[in-house]
């Protein structure tokens, strides 16, 4: 595709997505761009749209699997400081949606507003958290939001009030939406309070998922009547291999990338996951993951 020349040395092709993924799993993207601020963003949006070309925002890869044939399309990430902005006014922080969260809950923590702290350890960006309502322990990043900025794929602004947003398990309305940045509410504690909260957390997901090789959290979403990994596990499947993938033995809603694996055998295993659990508990499994190809 032919971009404008301010454009045209930024925007890379055929990037190899696996080094941009928790996973360490995916193909190429035909087309790749960090846009350097807003206005560019807006710039490329209007441009793809205009080409009927696809568009794939992506945060911090720790949520999607991408196909081993790669993306015939452009991957927007928002790696630019200018999306990584952070600002507090009393309780509320206002915080580029490019962030990671690690970053956003060791602000919160010097500037003693906690609130975010259930968050530790999970590995995306603000914007790829927001969109899925990522959430751990019982509560969810949804519950903090006061306002978000969001960008529709036409490049228009939009700010979003809490009133206009829904969120529910996993899921949030913002697909149509580019998320730039979110206004969040927390509350005033003591620093050394707010530390050994974030060390409490850390510690329970090292016990409970411990995983080090590459993966993408939980592949499935938890049913109404329970534990996705519970079901799993008394399926037998703990263990079980596909090519380079295999389901982790300590938690069995993980899947694990061994060295080699690639995406067919990440969707094999969870074919045959979801073939097992409906089997035997008549119960459908929905993908947590989003799958790109
Ligand atoms: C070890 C591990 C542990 C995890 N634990 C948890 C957990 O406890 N709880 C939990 O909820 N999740 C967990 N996850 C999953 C994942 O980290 C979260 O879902 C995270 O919020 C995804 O953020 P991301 O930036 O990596 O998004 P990505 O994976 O890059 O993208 C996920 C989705 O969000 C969209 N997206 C990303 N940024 C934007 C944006 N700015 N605007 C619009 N759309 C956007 C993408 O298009 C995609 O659809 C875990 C993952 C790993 C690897």
């Amino acid at each position: 595709m032919p971009w404008p020349r301010n454009l045209a040395k930024a925007i890379k092709t055929k990037v190899n997505l696996a080094g941009y993924t928790s996973f360490k799993i995916g193909g190429q993207a035909k087309y790749f761009f960090e846009p350097k601020n807003l206005k560019q963003l807006q710039q490329v949006l209007i441009l793809a749209k205009h080409a009927g070309l696809r568009v794939f925002i992506l945060g911090a890869g720790s949520n999607i699997l991408v196909s081993d044939s790669g993306l015939d399309g452009l991957v927007i990430k928002l790696s630019n400081k200018s999306f990584k902005q952070l600002d507090c006014q009393g309780s509320c922080l206002t915080a580029g949606s490019g962030l990671k969260l690690n970053a956003l809950i060791s602000f919160s923590r010097n500037k003693n507003l906690s609130g975010l702290e259930f968050l530790t350890g999970i590995p995306g960006t603000l914007g790829g958290c927001l969109m899925g309502n990522a959430g751990a322990w019982g509560k969810a990043i949804g519950e903090l939001v006061k306002q978000v900025g969001v960008l529709d794929y036409n490049g228009k602004l939009k700010l979003l009030e809490s009133k206009q947003l829904k969120f529910a398990y996993r899921k949030s309305n913002l697909n149509n939406y580019i998320i730039i940045w979110a206004k969040l509410k927390l509350l005033a504690k003591e620093k050394k309070a707010i530390a050994a909260k974030i060390n409490q957390y850390l510690l329970r997901r090292k016990q409970s998922q411990g995983n080090n090789l590459p993966n993408a959290g939980c592949i499935f979403k938890n049913p109404a009547c329970g534990s996705a990994g519970r079901l799993i596990d008394n399926c037998g499947l703990k263990g079980m291999a596909r090519g380079g993938a295999v389901i982790s033995k300590l938690h069995a809603n993980f899947i694990l990338n061994t060295g080699k694996a690639k995406s067919r055998d990440v969707l094999s295993l969870m074919d045959l996951t979801r073939k097992k659990v409906k089997e035997r508990f008549k119960i459908n499994l929905e993908p947590e993951i989003k799958i790109w190809k």
